[in-house]
């Protein structure tokens, strides 16, 4: 798999204003993206006056969140300590997994991280546009917090943005405490936080055994579904590697396709996988879901509280749905017997109103 460039997410376009360095060389590489990039920047901001979702004293929540962590960048690199601690690899994996789950996280693994987790060059940071990523830390830990059910059922609606900018802010705190730990210890590590990524964190959580990536593009995972948002710190410190947790979630998807239907962008395949970047995988077109979102004001979340895994499916007695579409048939007829196509919550919570 080749290693993705950040400068072509999404986030990292709408970023490029015009007029600026970064603006004139994206566009003069990628001229057929300037059209479309520069009608969606048209639109008002997320948590901004004129969308679907805004509300004056909610919306500027969520922003608080992102702007918060946007304060806190500077803290995801440091020099580590002089003195270093000597540590058996099994002790110091299962206490980094244990200081994640401590601080909150209901998943967390560690693992050794490969070239394509890492982007090839960054694009979210007008300071760091166009740098290559070169020193790739050969370890990793990765966690996942959970979404409060309720909250993301009331996408597209503010308060599924108040709890998907909190769960940000939750994970970018572990993965701060995680590597001042680390670097306490005399390794090197870095948290990989919102608009502060070296790595793409879907991939890392695959590879570290956290769940699987279905159709919505998303990680998901066997108790919480895709109502999860991942950190990840990356150290030079060796790590054990933690086993993949792949469920046959392909082929729930091949029956299930509720997200497709759901999403208002258009944005997730109804089809099959197709070959991309060397890799068979559904492509989630993230031009039109972003879209939406700056009509809508929020991320959305549609596909997320759509999804069955993330209202809870039992899976005590099913160890893979690989050539298992009874189990799926079943679990898919309870899902639509109780939401129909996905729950929705239109009132927000009592301390929102
Ligand atoms: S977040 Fe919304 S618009 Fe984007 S893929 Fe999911 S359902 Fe579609
Ligand atoms: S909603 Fe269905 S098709 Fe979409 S990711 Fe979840 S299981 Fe797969």
């Amino acid at each position: 798999m080749n290693r993705i460039d950040e400068r072509h997410t999404m986030f990292a376009r709408m970023n490029y204003k015009e007029g600026t360095y970064q603006y004139e060389d994206y566009y003069e590489k990628n001229k057929d993206k300037k059209t479309l990039d520069d009608e969606i920047r048209k639109k008002p901001n997320l948590c901004s006056p004129g969308t679907m979702s805004y509300d004056p004293i909610n919306s500027p929540m969520a922003e608080a969140a992102f702007m918060f962590l946007q304060d806190i960048h500077g803290l995801a690199e440091k020099t580590p300590s002089r003195d270093k601690v000597e540590v058996n690899k099994d002790t110091i994996s299962k206490r980094l997994k244990g200081l994640a789950i401590h601080y909150g996280a209901c998943l967390s693994n560690t693992l050794e991280m490969k070239d394509y987790h890492y982007y090839s060059h960054r694009g979210r940071q007008d300071n760091s546009y166009g740098e290559e990523i070169k020193s790739l830390h050969p370890y990793g830990v990765v966690f996942a917090v959970e979404m409060d059910k309720d909250m993301i059922n009331r996408g597209p609606q503010v308060s599924e943005i108040i709890e998907t900018s909190k769960a940000y802010v939750d994970v970018s705190i572990i993965g701060m405490i995680i590597s001042y730990y680390i670097r306490s210890l005399g390794y090197e590590a870095r948290n990989h936080m919102d608009a502060n990524y070296l790595v793409v964190a879907p991939l890392v959580a695959l590879d570290g055994g956290i769940g699987d990536i279905g159709r919505n593009g998303i990680i998901t995972t066997r108790k919480y579904g895709s109502r999860v948002r991942l950190g990840v710190v990356t150290t030079n410190m060796p790590l054990n590697q933690d086993p993949k947790d792949t469920f046959g979630l392909d082929h729930f998807c091949n029956l299930c396709r509720n997200c497709s239907i759901v999403c208002p962008g258009k944005a997730i395949e109804k089809g099959d996988k197709t070959l991309i970047n060397n890799d068979l995988r559904w492509q989630i077109n993230q031009e039109n879901c972003y879209d939406r979102w700056r009509s809508l004001g929020t991320d959305c979340g549609i596909c997320i509280s759509s999804c069955p895994f993330s209202q809870g499916v039992d899976m005590e007695n099913i160890k893979t749905f690989e050539n298992n579409r009874e189990a799926i048939k079943n679990i898919l007829n309870s899902f639509r017997e109780t939401h129909k196509i996905r729950p929705y919550i239109k009132d927000p919570p009592l301390w929102l109103k």
